[in-house]
Parts: C-alpha cells; structure tokens; sequence
C-alpha cells in the first residue's frame, strides 16, 4: 500500500517540487476531496501528522533578518567614523604608524560595542514578533480542534469566520455571506465576494476565483469551511515569494535625534575651526592641529546616541513584553509615553467578558430572576425569591430553543469542567441559560438543523438562524432589545423596551429573543436577507451582567492621575454603558455619553462633531466605522489617541489612532495587523502599564543625551580655556579619542537601561511637539559642562603653572576627565531625583561600565606600547586623592541644582 503510494506522483503542491497544481478552483467539490485524501470529517490526526512530515510546516519564508556584517557595516555608515578613517589615512601617509594603528584601534572597540547593543536590541524585536501566532480551527478525525496555523496540512479541513487570516490555499466548501480582502495578493483593496459553487471555469483568473481562499488574505464577513490545497511556499502567496511583514520604519524620535546630531555636528565644525585657527595664530604645529580638530569634532558629535537610542527602546519594548504589552512597531514605544486618551473598548477590556445571564423578562408575565454564575449550570428561576411557577416554564423553554438555536457556541454541560466551552461569550451564556431550562441543545441543534443564516455583525447587533423544524422552518433571532422588539408584532413591544430600558440602567447587557414561523419549500436554496427578519413573535428579553476587571477602576484613576483621558467606546445600550462607566469612575451624568446615532446626525460638521467628542467620556450604540470618526476628532483637538480594537472593522481606526491597539487573546487577526501594541492579556490596566514603560524610555533617552552633550561640553571647554589663556593644548588628539569613544563608550548605553523612576505616571503626558533639547536640558547640560571644564582648566593651568612637564599635567587631566565622566555619569541617572536616592543595583550594567572604565584606563597606564601612544602613566595614591574629591564635586553641584530646582517647584 506504502509502495503504492510512492509509486504515484502526488498531486498534492510541495513546496520543493512545485508541480502542475489541479485546477482546485473548477473541480467539483467531491472529486477535490479525493484527489486530496480526505474527507468532511478531516484528516485522522496520524494523516495530518505524517503528511506535516512530508509538506513540511505551513509557513512562509522569514523576512531576512539583518546579518551581523550588515550591522557592522551599519556602525560604519556614520560621517563621523568617515572623518576618523581619512585622520587614519592621513597618519600612514605621515608615517605616523602608532597613530593610525591606535586610531583604528579604537574605532573598532567602538564599532564591536555599537554592533553587539544593536545585535541583541534587534534579536529582541525578532523573537517579540515571532511570539505573535495566528492560530486556526482545524476539524480532524471528526471533532474541530484549534491549532497553529504552522501545522496546517494539504487535506486538512479549516472553519474561518470573519476577522480571520486565511492561513493556507483553500477551496470553500461551504460558505455563509462570505467576504474576503485580498489586497495583499492583489493589491485591490475592495472586499471580494466568495461562494463554495460546485465548479468555475478552470481557465477563471486569480482574481476572480471565487471558489478559492488564499493565504494571506483575511475574512472579512461571513463565515467559510474549506479544504487545504496548498500550504506554505506553495500556496499562491508563497509562489509570489512575498512576505507578510511589513518594514517596520524608524522611531520618529531616531529621525529627530538624527537631525540634531547633523545640527550639532554643523555648530561643532564651526566651533572647531574657530580653535583651530586661535592654534594657528599662535604657530602651533599643522598636524597636531588637525588632529585636535578631528578629536575635539568627535567630542561634540554624540555618536553613541543612535545606539543608545536602539537599546533604550529595546529596553522599553522587554519590559512592555513582561506587563503583555507587545509592540508590533518600535515608534509606539514613543508615542506610548505622549497619549492623552485612551479610547477603549469596554466589552472583554475594561471588563471580563464572561456574560451570565441575571434575568428574563417574558411577556406578559414580567421579570424573573436567574441564580448561578459564570459557566455553571447550577442555579434556577425565581421571582421574589420563589421558584417560579410551572405554567411560565413554556414560555422560557421557547426562549431557550430560539437562543440556542441562533447560536454558534459549543457548550456541553454535561462534559465537567468548563464543558468544552468555546463561541462568543453572548452565545455561551444563552446555552448556560438553556441548559438551566433544562433543554438539550446537542439534540435540538440534531433535530433542527440550520438552514440558512445571517451571522452576528456589530452593525446590525443581531444574529438570525433559520432551522428546519417538523413540516415548516423557524427563523430565530436574538439581538439588541431596540433592534429585534420594532421587528416583533404585537402589544407587548412597548413593555418590552420599558422593561429593556430598566434592565440597561441597572447595568445589564440586555438582548431580546424572537421567532417567526416561516412557509416554503423545504428541498430548495435558502438565502436569508435582513428584509426577511419583520413579523416575528417576541419571546421575551434576557439580561447579562459582565463583571468589571477588577483592576480596571484602579487603572482608570491612574490615568486621570498621568492627565490621561479615558474614553468608553461601546456597542451597547447607552443606559449599560453609563451604568458601567460609573462604577469605573469614568463618567457620572448622562450627558457625557455620546451615541453612534448622536455622531450620525452630525456627519458633515467637523466642529460640532469634535466638541461632542471632546466632551463626551462614553459612546454607546457605537459602530466600528464610527471609531474612525472619533479618533479623527480627537486628532483634529491635538490629542495623541491609543484607540482598541478587536473586529474587523476596526482595522480602519486603529490604523488611524495614533496607537492602535488591538486584543491578543480575543481579537481577530485582522485588529491585530493593523495594530501597533497588542495586549496579550486584553486587559485595560495593560494600556495603563504601557504608557509607564514609554514615558520611562522617554525619560531614558533623555538621560543619554544629557550626559553625552555634557561631557562634549566640557572637553570643549577645556579646549576654549586653555587656547585662549595661552597655555598648551591640554589634551593630545588620542587621548581625546580615548575619552570619547572609550572610556565613555559604554557608559552611555548603561543609562538607556536605567530603572523607571517612581511617579512617572503623576505628572501630565509631556506635549508630542515638546523638544528634547527643553530649558532643563540646556540648564543642565551648559551648568554641569562649564563647570567641569572650568575645574579641569584651572587643575590643569595650576599643574603648568607650578612647573609640571606638559606629559605629566596631560596625564593627570586625562585621569581626571575619565573620573568626571564616571562621577557625572551618577547625575545623569535622574533628572529630578538626588543621586543617591536611587540604588546602585537598580541599573548594574552602569556599574560594570564604569568600573570598565576605570580598569581599561589604569590598565593602559601599565600597558607597554598603548601606554605610550596614549601617552599616560600610572599615578601616585596622593595623586588620587586629590583627583577623587576634585571629581567628586560635579555630583555636588548638581546635587544642589537638584535640590534648588526641587524647593522652587
Ligand atoms: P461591544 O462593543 O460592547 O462589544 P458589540 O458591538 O459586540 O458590543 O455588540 C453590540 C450589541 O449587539 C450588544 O449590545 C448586543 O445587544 C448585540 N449582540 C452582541 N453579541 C451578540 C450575538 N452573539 N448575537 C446577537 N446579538 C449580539
Ligand atoms: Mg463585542
């Protein structure tokens, strides 16, 4: 039989021998069965097993990530290391070897600690995004299992339902109000109508297969059931050879740091020149000059801060990953730390979308209370307190077949545990309430099979199912209570949406069952039309409670706390959605509620519409396309808007939203493509945590400049000082290079994984268009720089002054400089906070940098050769304490600035 098999060529597409495929799309369904192997009940698990053996996982070729040369090559992009290989040359052909060699020395220290901080912060990115799976139904040997979409197999049988990435070639075989978006395939953006015919013509192009899936494209509408033709590199996606991710674009901060530096490096080469020409006046020796000039450019210029930037991200995008945030594009990171709203999903985000049926109102017998909770089936009817009386249990059993009927959870409460319970929360808490009415859905579901259907869409907040019942069918609806009451005939519709109203207001999601008998021929087609839903009869109405997370409320006020707005955004009941909003904290009077139907009536004035939404803390009865409108608004009033999501039809929204985000567990995947964070625990203190992490990255980076730009400063000082007064030049050009790129070359890069500090979230979101380069910045940067150069100047006239030799005065100046920056290093943890406030193991890649520091340069002291082209010498311990007070007292002074700074706030 095995023999058999291998003899016959397979005529199933392998991603290694990609042969003439058969026309799936115009084979009738059977024949693609067999020619497949399989069958409408799946695979037999072994089958799928050893046929992933043959095709090899379903997945696609990974984008190519960056090679480590290519990151090499990147460190060597920079102007600045341009300028050092041409001082390089420029020795050789002096035949200054020594020079040249160290030169090159020391570009590629710093080349190797710029590579290894990238390397790792992209390798982090790597596995974050690997860490997204999208995961498919899968029925096989009969029952429906959900797996990584990776396992799929040629022959498996899929179940897709909108929001849902295809994951491979498949041929439909059964379709319900199917809509797909193939842009990535075919570039056109429209939703494609699909249907399971029998056969298309074989000849029918891509485009137009409506019979076919492909991988790679989503659903859009509707729902499908298919059968694998192709998987991986053989599915037409595959074929094409593209891949689904998108190149992430660089952090707007990175583009604005970038031009900083190039507006430095201008003002650097003008200052430069002005010291080069004082040198000349003063008939200094020509090349020693030049090099000066080089070695003073690379002072100014902060060529670690493209690094440090990378890894502060890095850093933020690790610590968001720990509190389930995952970031999908590294410009979030940024933006995280400048939102004033969040606008929110409250269903499944700021509660736990676990609905529960609390009561039933019938008509014309009134409200009944439900007992239980959650998935239990324990718990009965009552009213006032009593057992209810036999003669209304009619009446709830035709409401419980109607709802389990119209109904697309599974739920078996006789199987233990959570009862295999699977669908969407409203639909499992219906069968919870059935199975309280003692109904036996699996029997019903047998005895009336479903016919036709009209899924459940957010637009029409309803769901209709039409069942084969003895000699006629039933349609069954359950819905929002104001939608599927105007649709019922009879009395009892104005009760029923007073009942309803009361219901909301006591925080209810409220929905309405209903029921029509329907005539016709019971062989032929059905197609089910929303002008089909009139003249049915009402069963009664069912209120849900959703319990609050319970760290929502604490959320919500510390977002008020960081000046951040939040906005409910709601497809349910104004009166539920006000009633939740309350117990949040998030709004009090009925006035700050907004509705889809209010946002509609003012389609076409932007103004009215932005002050309704500025104004409003809730917008119930809300559709997905009208998010797009909110966050426009919002937009247009200067905010920075994190917007949820979780359908398809919030993709638009939260593309547009300054963050999108979108729901790791219950969201589509769809939300998910069009989202920069995903939270993977759908939890709103998730956003809350976020946006700590983003200002604490902000703050970080803040940090790396503010020691960069300072301690170019006071080189610079130094410099300006020393030529001025006449003295000689106070540093050689190499220990210049050595200060910069690597005494300080790594200490930098340790401040971009500085702790957050506490009470980030107690201050306002700081402005978007807020410069780096603020009053504290340059207060900061020009104190701390013109006090360590004055210092390091005076120390140096003195040692000239006295009569030391110019080697030796050079050689304490340089330990000195080497312990300013390791000291000022310790300022720079904080920009408000005292120093020695924060704990040293808080951040002990800072104090391996600058206890590295301190080794390397005492250790090139004794290094024959090195210590002679650095021109340095070990120093005396009477030295060293002159030198560690003299340091030391930068800390001191900024301490004080600190504490003045504080006392005035
Ligand atoms: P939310 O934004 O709170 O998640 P939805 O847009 O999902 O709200 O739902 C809007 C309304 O549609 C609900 O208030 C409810 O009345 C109705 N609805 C929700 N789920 C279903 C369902 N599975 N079947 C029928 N109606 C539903
Ligand atoms: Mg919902």
């Amino acid at each position: 039989m095995d023999r058999f098999r291998a003899a016959r060529p397979s005529p199933l597409r392998d991603g290694r021998e990609p042969a003439k495929a058969p026309p799936w799309h115009a084979l009738p369904v059977a024949k693609v069965l067999e020619t497949l192997g399989t069958s409408e009940d799946g695979l037999p698990p072994e089958e799928a097993a050893e046929r992933l053996r043959r095709f090899g996982p379903n997945v696609l070729p990974a984008p190519p990530g960056r090679s480590i040369l290519a990151i090499v090559l990147g460190q060597l992009r920079s102007p600045l290391i341009h300028l050092l290989l041409a001082a390089a040359l420029i020795s050789l052909w002096l035949r200054q070897f020594d020079d040249a060699g160290f030169i090159v020395l020391v570009l590629a220290i710093n080349t190797a600690i710029g590579a290894i901080q990238e390397w790792r912060a992209e390798a982090n990115t790597a596995a974050l995004r690997s860490a997204i799976h999208t995961a498919s139904r899968v029925m096989r040997g009969g029952t429906v299992e959900r797996i990584d979409a990776a396992g799929l197999v040629p022959g498996d049988f899929v179940l897709l339902e909108a929001g849902e990435r295809v994951p491979a070639d498949l041929r439909l075989l059964k379709s319900a109000d199917l809509q797909t978006n193939e842009t990535t395939l075919t570039g056109e953006s429209l939703p494609v109508d699909k249907a399971a015919l029998e056969t298309l013509a074989p000849e029918t192009p891509l485009a137009d297969r409506l019979t076919m899936l492909f991988a790679g494209t989503t659903v859009q509408r509707g729902r499908a059931e298919g059968v694998v033709v192709g998987t991986g590199r053989g599915t037409e996606i595959g074929r094409i050879a593209q891949t689904l991710e998108e190149p992430s674009s660089a952090p707007p901060l990175t583009r604005r740091l970038e031009r900083f530096t190039r507006i430095l490096g201008t003002v650097s080469l003008l200052l430069v020149a002005g010291i080069v020409m004082l040198e000349l006046l003063r008939g200094d020796d020509l090349q020693e000059t030049f090099f000066v000039a080089v070695a003073l450019a690379v002072s100014i210029i902060p060529e670690g801060l493209p690094v440090a930037v990378t890894v502060a991200l890095s850093v933020a995008t690790r610590n968001m990953a720990r509190r389930n945030v995952i970031v999908r594009h590294l410009p979030a990171v940024e933006g995280l730390g400048a939102c004033t709203v969040i606008a929110t999903d409250k269903t499944g985000t700021l509660t736990v979308n676990q609905l529960t049926a609390k009561c039933v109102w019938l008509p014309g017998s009134g409200a009944v209370e439900v007992g239980g909770e959650g998935l239990s089936v324990e718990g009965g009817f009552t009213r006032g307190g009593l057992p209810l009386h036999e003669e209304h249990h009619p009446s709830l059993r035709s409401l419980g077949i109607s709802s389990a009927l119209c109904n697309d959870a599974n739920f078996d409460p006789a199987a233990g545990g959570d009862g295999g319970a699977s669908g969407d929360t409203v639909d499992l808490a219906f069968l919870v309430l059935a199975a309280k009415a003692a109904l036996d859905v699996a029997r019903l579901r047998r005895d009336h099979p479903r016919v036709a259907e009209i899924p459940f869409a957010a637009e029409r907040k309803l769901a209709a199912s039409l069942n084969r019942h003895e000699r006629a069918h039933h349609l069954h609806v359950k819905g929002a209570a104001e939608v599927v009451v105007p649709l019922c005939h009879g009395q009892d519709n104005a009760a029923a949406l007073t009942a309803a109203e009361s219901m909301a207001a006591r925080g209810y999601r409220v929905l309405a069952v209903a029921t029509k008998r329907v005539e016709g021929d019971a062989s032929g087609e059905w197609l089910l039309r929303d002008e089909d839903l009139g003249g049915l009869t009402l069963l009664g109405l069912v209120g849900f409670i959703d319990p609050l997370r319970p760290e929502a409320k604490e959320a919500v006020a510390r977002c008020r706390g960081a000046g951040i707005a939040v906005k409910m955004i709601t497809g349910d009941h104004p009166a539920t959605a006000l009633a939740i909003a309350r117990e949040l904290g998030i709004a009090e009077s009925p006035r700050e509620v907004a509705t889809g139907r209010g946002l509609a009536d003012l389609s076409g004035e932007p103004e009215r519409i932005a002050a309704l939404v500025s104004a409003a803390a809730v917008f119930a009865r809300v559709e997905p396309a009208q998010k797009m409108q909110i966050v426009d608004a919002l937009q247009a009033s200067g905010h920075v808007v994190a917007m949820t999501g979780d359908g398809v039809n919030d993709a638009p929204a939260l593309h547009r939203a300054d963050l999108g985000v979108a729901m790791g567990l219950g969201g589509t995947d769809v939300a998910r493509d069009a989202s920069d964070l995903v939270l993977a625990d759908d939890n709103f203190a998730s956003i809350v945590a976020g946006v700590e992490e983003g200002r604490a990255a902000y703050a970080n980076i803040r940090k790396v400049i503010y020691l960069l730009i300072s301690t170019g400063a006071a080189e610079v000082v130094v410099f300006l000082l020393a030529v001025a007064t006449g003295l000689p030049v106070p540093l050689t050009a190499i220990q210049l290079l050595w200060l910069n790129l690597v005494t300080n070359g790594g200490q930098d890069v340790a401040l971009a994984f500085e702790r957050r500090e506490p009470g980030l979230l107690d201050r306002p979101p700081r402005s978007p268009a807020e410069a780096i380069f603020d009053r504290l910045m340059i207060r900061q940067v020009a104190l701390s720089g013109i006090y360590t150069g004055a210092v390091a100047y005076l120390f140096f006239a003195w040692l000239i002054g006295r009569g030391m030799g110019e080697f030796e005065a050079r050689n304490l100046l340089l330990f000195l400089m080497v312990a300013f920056e390791n000291v000022h290093v310790f300022n720079c943890r904080s920009e408000h906070r005292s120093a020695f406030r924060i704990p040293l193991r808080d951040n002990w890649p800072l104090l391996v940098a600058v206890a590295g520091a301190q080794a390397v340069h005492i250790g090139a002291a004794f290094l024959p050769g090195l210590r002679d082209v650095l021109a340095i010498r070990p120093i005396s311990v009477e030295m060293w304490l002159l030198l560690v007070p003299i340091a030391g007292s930068v800390l001191l002074v900024m301490e004080a600035d600190k504490r003045l700074r504080g006392r005035r706030a």
